[in-house]
């Protein structure tokens, strides 16, 4: 059922119609009606959406006995292949409610809920890289499935100290070696011990870091630890 915009919300859109944060075309419907509450369209035009492919499958992690499930959202390509590292690297905040939505669409399609988890962490960045991009990508990430799930978010429990080579930028046998056992720590281990972690990221390629950080949390004792990407890159 179409549901009119109140007066006012479409005198706004008339005054200063919104845009796709894609490709800037207006979002023509904005002007007569009101996007689903949690849906993509109040950032995104049709076009754009369809562009996003949710990740049917679960990645093949088989090799890893540090992480239980691995989850992930939507494959990396596309208008997700824009969207993140605009937001990641350029410091595009107007990306933050749409990455918002996106999480929350992907934890409701996944049946995720707060009695599979404990804990929910993310991927450290170092404080120089901190300092550079000006916050941490999975994070905020985290924060979203923290608040929708209503769990407790280790905010600054898993740290990182060692600056490795940035892992977009490395092969996959690279990025393997790039991360030793040492390139995470907790600042108290008592904090995982005997929970169930959720572990949080934006985008998986081969899970080298996953591996690496859950490492260190089964190490200090937890009960298992699962992973939720925002994305993942097809091999
Ligand atoms: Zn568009």
């Amino acid at each position: 059922m179409i549901k009119l915009c109140a007066p006012f919300t479409a005198f706004f859109n008339i005054i200063s119609p919104r845009r796709c944060l894609i490709c800037f075309n207006f979002l023509a419907h904005t002007l007569v009606t009101i996007p689903p509450a949690g849906g993509l369209g109040d950032f995104l035009c049709a076009a754009c959406q369809e562009q996003l492919k949710v990740c049917e499958t679960t990645p093949a992690l088989s090799s890893s006995v540090q992480i239980d499930q691995v989850f992930s959202g939507y494959q990396y390509g596309g208008a997700l292949a824009k969207i993140i590292p605009a937001w990641k690297y350029h410091s595009r905040g107007e990306f933050s409610p749409l990455i918002k939505a996106l999480v929350l669409l992907t934890l409701s399609r996944l049946s995720l809920s707060r009695l599979d988890f404990d804990l929910i962490l993310a991927i450290p960045l170092t404080n120089s890289a901190l300092k550079k991009r000006g916050f941490n990508q999975a994070l905020f990430i985290a924060y979203c499935c923290a608040a929708e799930l209503q769990l407790t978010l280790g905010m600054h429990e898993l740290v990182k100290d060692i600056n490795t080579e940035q892992q977009a930028s490395l092969s996959r046998d690279e990025r393997a070696s790039n991360l030793g056992d040492d390139t995470f720590r907790l600042l108290n281990q008592n904090v995982v011990k005997g929970r169930r972690i959720l572990l949080c990221d934006d985008v998986l390629t081969t899970g080298a870091t996953l591996k690496a950080a859950a490492a260190t949390l089964n190490e200090a004792g937890a009960v298992s630890v699962s992973a939720l990407t925002l994305a993942r890159v097809e091999l």
